[in-house]
């Protein structure tokens, strides 16, 4: 039995890496793609995990490839294409440290799965499915991952989603909105930041956006990421609120995945269904996930970030709380 099956992209993050001798910008080769960084975290935590998936059948995507296998993950879903090149982003920083990207990806190989290339044997196997939406911004990636995820509901599998908007990769605001509303039907635990709360509910106020897309959509949990804030819960019967811990923060890349797939974990410790959590359970979930998240910004990089058992029970016990 898979604890968690995810699919979605997976692709190489250009970040820069200062100058070269003749003045150059450098750029590190760093892995990227939330739902695999979820996997990663949940691997740390000694969770079983497959990912599903498509990259080129080049040097990156071997190199990605790799990644996920030294991470634990099983790469049986991992497809790998002539028909296509791996995914490339730059990262680039301006004068003042604020980011922006450039995609290769017109398109690039984690948009060309098919439905029929997705092994549904490790989604009827897993306890949990989880995907975002980057992987539905075009087909046909985005017919593949719907099919995923009726599947994975159909058999009875709970069903995780962190849309994860990534505006420039969508046509518009208005598509981003509608498809990722268009996958909620399936879905029972929602991970979503605060603004990403605003842009699909219009709503600012954590309770109230959370209860109406509680009440839209057959949600049994919301979680809400606040940064340094913190994070908030809500069920149709608790809510919690939990603040980050004060760490040195030196990347933020990849502490939105620590903090779901270390939520993932203790929900499946607990055995419980997300619907028949109390407040107190909703409190330290979050807190174990807020140290998850901020433990992650403490270090570069996704994958290589995701903190062990012991850091964040360390964190959770000596760590001052962000108030
Ligand atoms: P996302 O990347 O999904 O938008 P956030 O940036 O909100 O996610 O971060 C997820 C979690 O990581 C937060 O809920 C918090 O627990 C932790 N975190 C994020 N930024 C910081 C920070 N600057 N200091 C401490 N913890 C942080």
């Amino acid at each position: 039995m898979i604890d968690v099956t995810a699919l979605g992209e997976l692709l190489i993050d250009f970040t820069p890496a200062g100058l070269s001798a003749a003045h150059h910008p450098l750029f590190e080769q760093n892995p990227g793609g939330a739902p695999a960084n979820v996997l990663a975290c949940l691997a740390r935590l000694g969770q079983k995990t497959a990912f599903i998936g498509k990259v080129g059948a080049d040097q990156f995507g071997f190199s990605l490839k790799t990644v996920l296998e030294q991470a634990g993950i099983n790469t049986k879903g991992l497809i790998q294409t002539e028909a296509c090149h791996t995914t490339l982003a730059f990262v680039h920083l301006n004068k003042q440290g604020d980011r922006s990207f450039s995609f290769y990806r017109n398109p690039g190989a984690d948009l060309l799965l098919e439905t029929s290339e997705i092994p549904f044997d490790l989604i009827d196997d897993c306890r949990i499915f989880h995907f975002g939406s980057v992987s539905m911004t075009a087909d046909p990636a985005r017919a593949a991952t719907l099919a995923a995820v009726r599947h994975a509901k159909e058999g009875g599998r709970l069903i995780s989603y962190d849309p994860n908007l990534r505006l420039m990769l969508w046509p518009s605001p208005n598509q981003a909105r509608e498809v990722i509303h268009s996958a909620m039907p399936w879905v029972d635990i929602l991970k979503i930041s605060d603004e990403e709360l605003l842009f699909l509910t219009g709503e600012q106020d954590l309770a109230r956006g959370a209860t109406s897309l509680l009440d839209q959509y057959a949600l049994q949990l919301v979680l809400i990421t606040l940064g340094a804030k913190g994070a908030y819960a809500r069920t149709q019967n608790a809510e919690a609120r939990q603040p980050a811990y004060d760490v040195r923060t030196i990347d933020t890349t990849g502490a939105g995945d620590a903090f779901t797939g270390s939520f993932l974990y203790r929900l499946l410790q607990s055995g419980l269904s997300p619907t028949a959590l109390s407040e107190d359970d909703l409190q330290l979930f979050l807190a174990f996930a807020n140290a998850a998240g901020s433990l992650a910004t403490t270090r570069a990089g996704a994958i290589p970030a995701m903190p062990t058992l012991k850091e964040i029970e360390d964190c959770l016990l000596q760590a001052p709380r962000l108030t």
